[in-house]
């Protein structure tokens, strides 16, 4: 159980550490053991390229309650080692579906490879607010460190968001 853990230097530079808020969020991010495993496992097997894919469930007073999650491609084909692109056209056809369901999408999970579990200043460029934002850091193709963020109120960095792990 000891995966090997990297943080590249630019994870220490100024432009890095300004995306960081201080500031932690009372917010959880509520979400079962399966689906936890499957983000995982998705991260894995994508690896050494960057994987995402859609959070579906409620948003509540407290925070997220993530109900299921869907792999979508990556279209970022040129960087896909540290970069990614949801794409648009399976982002629209999960919306559509869930339409009625009272369920929407909620978040947008991505994977680090050889990378911790933050956010880069790309990925605060591409969030939206009022979503909330799984990393999974693979280190030498294992899952290692999972860190869920969401936008500050003031929209220019990430609060660190609890995940609650949930048996059932
Ligand atoms: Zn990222």
């Amino acid at each position: 159980m000891n995966t090997p853990t990297y943080e590249p230097e630019r994870f220490h530079s100024a432009e890095y550490l300004a995306v960081l808020d201080e500031q932690s969020s009372p917010m959880l991010f509520k979400i079962s053991k399966i689906a936890l495993k499957s983000m995982r496992h998705a991260a894995e097997t994508g690896y050494p390229l960057e994987i995402c894919g859609l959070l579906i469930g409620k948003v509540t007073d407290t925070g997220w309650q993530v109900h299921d999650v869907r792999p979508v491609a990556n279209l970022n084909k040129q960087r896909a080692a540290d970069r990614f692109e949801l794409d648009p056209a399976a982002y629209q056809a999960i919306d559509r579906e869930l339409r009625g369901t009272g369920t929407e999408i909620i978040g947008v999970y991505h994977s680090h490879p050889d990378c911790p579990a933050k956010p880069s200043p790309t990925d605060l460029n591409s969030a939206w607010e009022g979503f909330a934002y799984p990393i999974i850091s693979v280190c030498d193709g294992q899952a290692a460190a999972v860190q869920c963020w969401a936008v500050n109120n003031a929209g220019n960095g990430f609060q660190s968001i609890s995940i609650e792990e949930q048996t059932s």
